[in-house]
């Protein structure tokens, strides 16, 4: 798991190697692949996209995040992947 760096909207989560197959939780057509890195966003309690009262994990493919988000997170999975 590698931390990236929180987005100008405080947005923060992790690159993360799935494990097994997940949905996309942005858009489900797109397939999360075992072995690939997708970003697994934390989203606090009281934010806009999450109203409730617990703290809110999505798993996002690559795909979905936004051009400064997808650079940063090609950044922290490159480096990673470098190392081993
Ligand atoms: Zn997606």
């Amino acid at each position: 798991m590698i931390k990236i760096p929180a987005d100008r909207y405080g947005n923060t989560g992790w690159a993360v190697k799935a494990r097994k197959a997940f949905r996309c939780e942005i858009y489900p057509s797109r397939d999360i692949q075992p072995g690939e890195y997708y970003y697994r966003a934390m989203a606090w309690p009281g934010s806009d996209v999450n109203p409730d009262k617990g703290f809110m994990v999505m798993r996002i493919c690559r795909d979905c995040l936004n051009d400064e988000h997808r650079m940063q997170f090609d950044v922290a999975v490159n480096s990673a992947t470098q190392r081993i």
